[in-house]
Formats: structure tokens, C-alpha cells, sequence
């Protein structure tokens, strides 16, 4: 994709959605945090699931001392990997506290030293939040930058130093939640929906799907 391709794939997604945001719930910095680490390997449903109840309870990284380990397990135990991301979550609240006067830092360097906290989550948090320019890569994103050619790579790293030298103004800051969710509803995993696409003419993907398999309607929704 050039220059002008790229620009415009974004104009059209942004047509429909001029103010994407992340479907997970959250009530401030920590809550999104906490959301997004409990996210991996995970679908934002079956995070929510589990933290509306939670959340409600736990506000701050203190509170969640206070809740500690067991009672944290209770509340994600739908979730999956959840003994392993109770531990990540405790001790990342106990780092908040000890280190950062409980707060968030907004710093990926910082971001990146919890544990359980990688890059992407690390660049969500920094985007969703802090409203800086980043490009979380998920598997959402990996996918649709190789497919369309707008940003090939054989590593999430390589996806988005090519989507941080190629996203156009006034696109960056929203362009992964609009990535996420058209590779969420459109340009899906096993059977990408080209044939409803609206940047399909801007896409490069050689096996485009440009026919509804049989049984299925061309208005169909539902994510990947
Ligand atoms: S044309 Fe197909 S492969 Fe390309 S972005 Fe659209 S759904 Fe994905």
C-alpha cells in the first residue's frame, strides 16, 4: 500500500467510527491496567465478565492489596491463565504502591518493568489513557498489517515499527482501536469478509474472499 492507499483505508474506517474506543470496561488508569493484563489470550467479553464485579470492589492498586491473591482468583477465575495473571496483578499493584505513590506511570520504559506488563500492553495503556501516539499490536493488528501490505512483518515488533514510520496524521493515535476492531468483525482470522469490506479496493491480500460462503449473510457480524 502507498501513501494515499493508506491514508484513505483509514478515512473510510474512520467514516463509520470517528471515536473508536477499547471494548474493554475500566474506570481509570489502573482499572485499564488491569483490564488489559488480564486480557491476554482472552476475549474482551470474558474479561469484562469478570471485572464489572470486580471492579466495582477495586479501584486502586491498594484496594487490590487489600482484596489480595485469593479473593482476586475468585473474581477472574472464568478467565483464562488466571492463577498466573493473580500473581502478575498483586505484585504489579504492590510495585504501584511501593514505587509510583500507587499511581500509573506514563512511560513504556516504566510500563514494562510490572510484571505481566509487555509492550502492547504496555502501548494500550500509554494510547487508551495517556492519548500518546502508540501502536499496540495484537494478533488483530499483526494480521490485517500483512494481509492488506500496509504493514508486513514477521514479528508484532516488525508490524508496528513499520505502522509507526506509515500511519498518517490525523490517524495515529486512533488507527489500532480502528485495526483491532475491523481484523474483530471484518477481516477475520480463519475467513476474512471481503466481499463487505469497504478498504477491500486498498488491500493487497491475494486471496481475498469476495463471496459469502454458502448459509452465510452478508450482514453478518459476529467477531472472530
Ligand atoms: S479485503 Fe479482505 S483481506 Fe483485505 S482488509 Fe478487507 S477483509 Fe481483510
Amino acid at each position: 500500500m502507498n501513501k494515499a492507499q493508506i491514508f484513505e483505508f483509514f478515512r473510510r474506517l474512520a467514516e463509520d467510527n470517528p471515536a473508536p474506543q477499547t471494548e474493554l470496561e475500566y474506570g481509570n488508569a489502573y482499572q485499564l491496567l488491569v483490564a488489559v493484563a488480564l486480557s491476554a489470550q482472552a476475549t474482551d467479553v470474558g474479561v469484562n465478565k469478570a471485572t464489572r464485579a470486580l471492579f466495582r470492589a477495586v479501584e486502586t492498586p491498594q484496594a487490590m492489596l487489600d482484596l489480595g491473591e485469593d479473593g482476586l482468583k475468585e473474581h477472574i477465575k472464568t478467565i483464562g491463565l488466571f492463577n498466573s495473571k493473580a500473581k502478575n496483578v498483586i505484585a504489579l499493584s504492590r510495585i504501584l504502591v511501593e514505587e509510583h505513590g500507587g499511581e500509573v506511570p506514563d512511560t513504556r520504559e516504566a510500563l514494562v518493568k510490572l510484571p505481566g506488563v509487555g509492550r502492547k500492553t504496555a502501548n494500550v495503556v500509554l494510547n487508551c489513557w495517556f492519548g500518546q501516539e502508540t501502536f499496540a499490536v495484537d494478533t488483530h493488528i499483526f494480521r490485517l498489517g500483512n494481509r492488506t501490505g500496509m504493514a508486513k512483518g514477521k514479528t508484532p515488533d516488525h508490524v508496528e515499527a513499520k505502522l509507526e514510520k506509515r500511519v498518517p496524521q490525523p490517524f495515529r493515535r486512533d488507527s489500532h482501536h480502528w485495526m483491532i476492531l475491523h481484523g474483530r468483525y471484518v477481516c477475520k482470522a480463519r475467513t476474512p469478509e471481503c466481499w463487505r469490506c469497504k478498504v477491500a479496493d486498498l488491500c493487497s491480500f491475494r486471496k481475498k474472499v469476495l463471496e459469502p460462503p454458502k448459509g452465510r449473510t452478508p450482514l453478518e457480524t459476529d467477531a472472530d
